[in-house]
């Protein structure tokens, strides 16, 4: 979907159709120009030809039903993968991509694997909460979150990715509260600082995965520019400036970091924060193994006991590959 071509379109008509075309794409979720009877026909006819509503895909539900995996084909013939997580308590949650592959190469990430092909564009990313929009508009629902956690890094995409932001954050576009916005990075330290002068209430999430940055740069190649201590620095001025609480996301993966020291290290280094590490169970992709149920609830006992939160995430969609660090497309 190329949202800003349907702008250029509408630049020589009276500003009200802008309004109409809006409600009609993110209000109504129409699929089809024709549909939309308050435009001109000539317009639609015009609009029909130069930019189409459909949105080319391939979908997978998981056994439960609880997580749907949407490949889309981009325009110039690649695709991207994005997932939908439908929670217990009726929210509904789109994991979005911010590119085509991802260039940060971390050893527990089968995006990694593929590279960077290329950043997506705001429309690109758009086209992904509209995909699973209409489809949930189909069963009365609606999507009440995004996150930031598909294939990609979206600090390395930052202006598209806020741009994107904006549209589903507006009331022209999807509405969707800045609270319920989330962007997870693996740390660079650009984006963190822009992000605090954003006048946009959004979650931060920080993949952090270790407790040191012997650790840390094993996993993640990133960290080899980027140490614990100065990015826990960038975020304690993020905090001091947003007032907000970041998550630090930590990867349990059996025998590399989920040993007790390295709890008590990690408390050592978040305590008096204003945060919450949420523990994830590694998904397979084959690297590693991922840790116990009983290794991930004393690592999160001792956090506790050294007054910092922390949370496990609930798994989505393993069956499907639609599960974090699991989306890959071999098609490209
Ligand atoms: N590049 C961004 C966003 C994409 S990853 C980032 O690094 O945060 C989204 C989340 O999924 C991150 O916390 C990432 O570390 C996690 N993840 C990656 N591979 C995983 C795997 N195999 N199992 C579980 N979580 C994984």
């Amino acid at each position: 979907m190329e949202f800003s071509k349907i702008q250029e379109l509408l630049a020589g008509e009276p500003k009200y159709r802008l309004t109409q075309v809006n409600q009609a794409v993110f209000g109504e979720l129409t699929e089809d120009w024709n549909t939309v009877t308050g435009l001109p026909k000539a317009l639609r006819e015009k609009l029909q030809s130069e930019c189409p509503l459909d949105i080319p895909s391939e979908v997978s539900v998981s056994l439960d039903k609880d997580t749907v995996k949407a490949l889309l084909k981009l325009s110039d013939g690649k695709y991207i993968e994005t997932v939908l997580m439908r929670h217990e308590d009726g929210r509904n949650t789109v994991c979005v991509s911010s590119m085509v592959g991802c260039p940060m190469k971390c050893a527990f990430c089968a995006t990694g694997e593929m590279g960077l092909m290329r950043k997506l564009t705001a429309d690109e990313i758009i086209t992904q909460v509209l995909f699973f929009a209409r489809l949930l508009k189909k069963e009365n629902e609606r999507v009440g979150s995004v996150v930031f956690m598909g294939m990609g890094e979206p600090f390395l995409n930052y202006d598209n990715v806020m741009k994107a932001v904006r549209v589903m954050n507006s009331p022209e576009g999807f509405g969707i509260g800045a609270r319920h916005i989330s962007i997870s990075t693996c740390g660079i330290f650009d984006g963190i600082k822009k992000l605090s002068e954003e006048d946009l209430a959004l979650n931060l999430a920080i993949s952090l995965h270790a407790s040191n940055d012997e650790v840390r740069e094993k996993l993640m190649p990133v960290a080899h520019g980027y140490a614990i201590k100065e990015l826990l620095v960038v975020i304690d001025e993020y905090i001091a400036k947003t007032k907000r609480k970041v998550m630090f996301e930590y990867l349990m993966i059996n025998g590399v970091n989920d040993a007790d020291e390295m709890a008590e290290e990690l408390a050592g280094l978040l305590k008096k924060k204003l945060c919450v590490v949420n523990l994830i169970q590694y998904n397979d992709t084959g690297s590693f193994t991922a840790s116990s149920h009983n290794r991930i609830n004393r690592f999160k006992e001792i956090l506790e006991k050294n007054g910092v939160s922390a949370t496990m995430r609930y798994r989505f969609g393993r069956d499907i590959k639609g599960a974090c660090g699991q989306l890959a497309t071999g098609r490209n």
